[in-house]
């Protein structure tokens, strides 16, 4: 550790600043003042300099933080497991350091069997079922509160409203993506635009501004889907040992999960599978904006825990930005 000289100080202080604003922009008005690419990158360089100077770290970072604050007029609704982000990789070698750690933390040389899962962009919902019906669905606001969109989750077909067979449980949370696909996007903002109204930035920001109407008439019209990615009982039952074999009894209640999920074995056998994923990326309909990786086996989820806004357990890998050049309130940049 080296003692930061002035100038770090403030061009951390800066780099806090800028954040806090593009957060703002992006999880409270939906409204993203600039390309997530220049976001992780300003982002990386304050964990750069807050990871070479522990000393000038605030709590306030938005390196120790997830998401924004909500200010809505939606009732609050507290997690009672955290929603928290993942940590990024964006290169090969980073995604080999993330799986050597987790060999160390566990203290193994076998390969470790991960699942891979598309990174939807969209945004991530918690649902809760009492008995198999859903009575709360909630955002991930900064990860310890989020708003209660019940009623406007009820409007979206894919999301079960009852749970299906005989094996439901009394008490449980869903979590997933809500997202809107392409050509749900494209039209959407071409009823806005023909109406003289504001259009969305990218698919990302219509499906949190869809999700998070004051009318569920309105949520009702928008063309979203859910896809979900994780559970967690409250009751005394018992999830199967794995995180794909609970998927796949979330999969026999009703929900559905993404198709290009699957198993790997060690980490090259990940990048074979980001590999794979990139290339059907532009065929896919729903944007996705990397991969993530989970270790399987949820007995060593729960051994390797979490840090401060993200599980040890899990990694994203981004995609390069593909992006089209956009035009915004004077700022030119890609979405
Ligand atoms: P994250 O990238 O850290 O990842 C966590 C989120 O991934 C979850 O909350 C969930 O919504 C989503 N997700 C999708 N598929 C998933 C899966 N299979 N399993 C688990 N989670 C899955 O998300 P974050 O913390 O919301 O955002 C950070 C990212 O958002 C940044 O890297 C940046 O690209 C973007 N961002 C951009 C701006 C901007 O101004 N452009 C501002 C803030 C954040």
């Amino acid at each position: 550790m080296t003692k930061a000289t002035p100038d770090v100080i403030s061009r951390a202080r800066e780099l806090r600043d800028i954040l806090a604003d593009y957060n703002y922009q992006y999880y409270v008005l939906d409204d993203p003042k600039v390309p997530d690419a220049e976001y992780d990158r300003l982002f990386r360089e304050l964990q750069e300099l807050e990871a070479k100077h522990p000393d000038i770290v605030t709590p306030d970072s938005p390196t120790r933080r997830v998401g924004a604050q909500v200010e809505t007029s939606f009732e609050e609704v507290k997690h009672r497991i955290p929603m928290l982000s993942l940590d990024n990789a964006f290169s090969a070698d980073e995604l080999r350091d993330f799986d050597r750690r987790v060999r160390d933390r566990l203290k193994t040389t076998d390969d470790i069997e991960y699942v891979c899962e598309p990174k939807l962009d969209g945004l991530a919902v918690s649902l809760h079922y009492e008995s198999g019906i859903l009575t709360r669905a909630a955002t991930r606001g900064d990860g310890y509160t989020g708003e209660d969109i019940t009623a406007n989750i009820r409007t979206i077909p894919s999301v079960p409203l009852k749970l299906r067979g005989d094996s439901v449980p009394d008490l449980v949370e869903v979590r997933g993506e809500v997202y809107m696909p392409l050509e749900g996007f494209e039209t959407l903002n071409k009823r806005l635009a023909d109406r003289g109204e504001k259009t969305f930035v990218n698919p990302r920001n219509a499906a949190a501004g869809s999700l998070r109407q004051k009318k569920p008439t309105v949520t009702a019209r928008r063309p979203l889907e859910m896809c979900a990615y994780s559970v967690a009982l409250e009751d005394e039952g018992r999830l199967p040992p794995t995180h794909w074999e609970a998927l796949q009894q979330v999969k026999t209640w009703g929900f559905r999960l993404n198709p290009e999920m699957r198993k790997a074995r060690g980490v090259e056998d990940c990048l074979q599978a980001y590999d794979d994923l990139m290339e059907k990326r532009q065929s896919l309909p729903y944007e996705i904006d990397g991969i993530v990786f989970k270790v399987n086996r949820l007995e060593l989820q729960q051994q390797l825990g979490f840090v401060s806004r993200a599980p040890r357990w899990a990694i994203a890998q981004k995609f390069p930005a593909q992006e089209e050049l956009t035009v915004i309130e004077d700022v030119e940049f890609q979405v």
